[in-house]
């Protein structure tokens, strides 16, 4: 055993089922952990998430300590900073995958870099279930609609050996390689918006295995009812976790498969499992999704541009209070209930008709769980212009959803505390009280709080328009 290993940490930050560090310490008798930090993957988005990784570096940092890994972060561009490395120098490179297409054709350059200069590398499976290349037809095409898809995909997982037990060998002393390195804090945001999700969140690997424990013993039988609840927290909450990989969704999968009762609170979870399969499947089978609408009938649809409206959306002041209240939980919190997610998103695209692609680069600034894979292939389904998608006829009404979810407001009134004196009976409609009771409440629609910048039934009946415009332009 000589020389250096260097675990390039990407989207791995987890000592659990991390092949590429687990390689790298049983080969190399110095082993370095190497963030780098791409300005370029953040130029003014994904701002929720650099204070996401500023919290992982810190907790991974303590947790490699015992093992004498040092953490380096350099910023730059991977291939500038890789081709600074020589064969001299005497070190191996190894990384877990990323499914993302323009990150896949990065390693691909970065590969022919390390062919080129003689350096040694090696790449590991990465934060899936199967490759993607394992999941297809009998014919050798790729999957379109989920069901089949999950159905074959839990096929071929079952019938992969069981993981091996990735592990992670502690070195006699630390090492270091990089000389110029910069700290976990020089990636934070310049605004100190993301102050507030330290409220809400603890991001280390430990903490997630603590929040899978409580899946698994107190939510998962219910889960079937109550995901669907945004005023209790009936899901995981382990997105930005799986995003970052603290957590391996094989690990998941594992403990979830040893729960006794495997009912449909167990079912449905796990196949939410699976819409992150799918997602991933179809954006390196169809890379194109990533740039546009997959059912190219909808490049003609006639979205509407009304800077204000999305203002409004963004900020939660649209007058419709299940609405208002998600664009709220996600500005302060990084994160939103998927029920909710469904419904803002159907209100974006159809009753403001403007493209998802707006609602997409949003979601992407702002949540901490963003991937590529989910964001899109989500807004694309609700939209109507994805694979498998809702149909853009079925609109979501904003009111029912509302009673039919939060029956009590509870979760409006958690997020929206204009609203507090509003009874359940109006909460979803708070323009439909009285002005005299308004008067007596103190919350007056339009003064307090705003009137709808749209009519719902107004709104639906031109979303309709619309599409029927598309079926009779195609
Ligand atoms: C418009 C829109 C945008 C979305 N953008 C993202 C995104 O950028 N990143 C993201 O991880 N999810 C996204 N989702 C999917 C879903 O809303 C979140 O994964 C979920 O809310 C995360 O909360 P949780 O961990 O408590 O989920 P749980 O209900 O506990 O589910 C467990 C895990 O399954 C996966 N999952 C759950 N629902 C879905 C789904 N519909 N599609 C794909 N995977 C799913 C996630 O990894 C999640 O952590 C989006 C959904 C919509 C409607």
């Amino acid at each position: 055993m000589n020389s250096t290993g260097i675990f390039w940490i990407r989207e791995d930050f987890r000592l659990d089922k991390n092949p590429a560090l687990s390689f790298a310490t049983q080969n190399h008798k110095n082993v370095i952990a190497l963030y780098i930090y791409n300005n370029n993957d953040f130029d003014n988005e994904r701002e929720a998430q650099k204070w996401w990784i500023f919290k992982s570096l810190e907790s991974f940092k303590k947790e490699l300590l015992p093992y004498k890994i040092n953490l380096e972060i350099v910023k730059g561009e991977e291939l500038d900073i890789f081709s600074k490395i020589t064969e001299k120098d005497n070190i191996s490179i190894y990384w877990n995958k990323i499914y993302e297409p323009d990150v896949i054709s990065k390693g691909k350059k970065i590969r022919d870099l390390f062919i080129k200069n003689k350096i040694n590398y090696k790449y590991f499976k990465g934060n899936i279930l199967n490759e993607f290349q394992e999941v297809t037809k009998n014919d050798g095409t790729p999957f379109k609609v989920f069901t089949p898809f999950w159905r074959n995909a839990e096929q071929v997982f079952l019938n992969q050996p069981q993981s091996k037990n990735y592990i992670i060998k502690k070195r006699n002393k630390n090492y270091s390689f990089f000389k110029k390195c910069i700290k976990p804090e020089d990636i934070l945001p310049k605004q100190n918006w993301y102050k507030k999700f330290e409220k809400y969140w603890e991001v280390s690997e430990n903490n997630s295995k603590k929040i899978l424990k409580n899946l698994i013993e107190n939510k998962i039988k219910d889960y079937g009812i109550a995901r669907d609840i945004p005023s209790i927290e009936g899901t995981s909450k382990l997105s930005p976790y799986i995003k970052h990989g603290q957590i391996h969704v094989a690990s998941i999968w594992e403990k979830c498969s040893k729960v006794k009762s495997k009912g449909i609170g167990y079912r449905k979870y796990i196949n939410e499992i699976g819409w992150r399969e799918f997602s991933h499947s179809l954006i390196n089978y169809f890379p194109e999704f990533l740039k546009g609408n997959f059912r190219k009938e909808f490049d003609k649809f006639p979205w509407i541009k009304n800077d204000k409206f999305l203002e409004s959306w963004k900020k939660g002041m649209t007058g419709y209070p299940i609405v208002d209240a998600g664009m709220r939980e996600l500005y302060e919190t990084g994160w939103m209930h998927n029920r909710i997610r469904m419904v803002v998103g159907s209100f974006l695209v159809k009753h403001l008709r403007i493209t998802w692609v707006e609602g997409e680069k949003y979601f992407r600034n702002c949540l901490l769980d963003f991937n590529k894979a989910n964001n899109i292939a989500q807004w694309q389904w609700v939209a109507g212009c994805g694979a498998d998608a809702a149909p853009y006829f079925r609109i979501f009404n904003p009111i029912l959803q509302g009673e039919k979810f939060d029956k009590q407001g509870l979760y409006v009134k958690k997020w929206v505390p204009e609203l507090e004196r509003v009874p359940s009976k109006f909460i979803h409609k708070p323009w439909e009280m009285d002005i005299k009771y308004q008067q007596a409440i103190k919350t007056i629609i339009g003064k307090n709080y705003p009137q709808p910048i749209v009519i719902h039934e107004k709104a639906r009946a031109s979303a309709l328009e619309a599409f029927q415009s598309l079926k009779n332009k195609n």
